[in-house]
């Protein structure tokens, strides 16, 4: 009989069928002279691997909460969504554009694929530009949103302050897979404003992360506010540029 079976150890060995999983040797344990067979290993790896999920959804959503926290999104376009953006003339392209990168993002992110979306003031540009880093962190991704004034007056703190590093205020904004620089034109357009803007973009760049520029203006390379070195590396790796015009409106 199966029953009297025994293993390598001396222990019994008896048949038990799981509902399951079937047919399996469980080893009986004996406990204060009773005999307990072993419940079917197939069910307590399912448990396991329960359990290793819930905590890795756990993590994700830790993450998410993190990211949402550190994102910049000013309040007004926080938890936007691309259904959040009118569908117009106007808007139309950019949003085609802007939907396919979501549908593949994992692939864009690895690649880092960069962009500049430029054109009249009112356009939604800022609400593309905040709902693609609360989708992109929704998606657990590290994504961040801050204006081209905000990001220099950052880095430009290393310069009075001994305990922070011009390196090291340039590495935050080199981190997050998918960085959101707002309203370039309304810095004063010198060449140290050129040159940390580049750096920001040649740092994120050589990490292969994604960059979005938002801009009012039509050509900021033509108005002095940004180098056309930077404007390169944007387009590497199918870089997209993408111009909205005519219908202002606000959401
Ligand atoms: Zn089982």
């Amino acid at each position: 009989m199966s029953g009297n079976a025994q293993n390598q150890n001396g222990q019994k060995i008896e048949k038990i069928t799981c509902i399951k999983h079937g047919e399996y040797d469980s080893h009986v344990v004996g406990y204060k002279d009773q005999l307990y067979p072993q419940s079917c290993p197939k069910c307590r790896n399912d448990e396991v691997e329960k359990q290793r999920a819930k905590e890795a959804e756990y993590d994700r959503q830790q993450k998410v909460i993190r990211y949402k926290n550190e994102s910049g999104i000013p309040k007004r376009y926080k938890d936007r969504k691309i259904t959040d953006v009118k569908d117009n003339e106007s808007t139309a392209k950019a949003l085609k554009w802007l939907n396919r990168y979501l549908e593949v993002l994992e692939e864009r992110l690895q690649i880092g694929v960069s962009g500049s979306l430029c054109g009249d003031c009112g356009t939604g540009k800022t609400l593309m530009g905040c709902m693609m880093v609360n989708e992109i962190i929704n998606r657990g991704h590290s994504a961040k949103y801050i204006t081209a004034w905000k990001l220099i007056q950052e880095i430009r703190a290393a310069y009075n302050a001994p305990d922070l590093t011009l390196a090291g205020q340039i590495r935050e904004f080199i981190y997050p897979e998918f960085l959101v620089i707002d309203e370039i034109g309304v810095q004063a357009g010198t060449q140290d404003e050129r040159n940390l803007l580049y750096q920001v973009i040649d740092g994120r760049y050589n990490e292969m992360k994604s960059t979005l520029l938002i801009s009012n203006l039509k050509d900021p390379v033509a108005d002095g506010y940004v180098d056309a070195r930077t404007i390169d590396r944007l387009r590497e790796n199918g870089g997209f540029a993408l111009t909205l015009s005519g219908h202002s409106y606000r959401v």
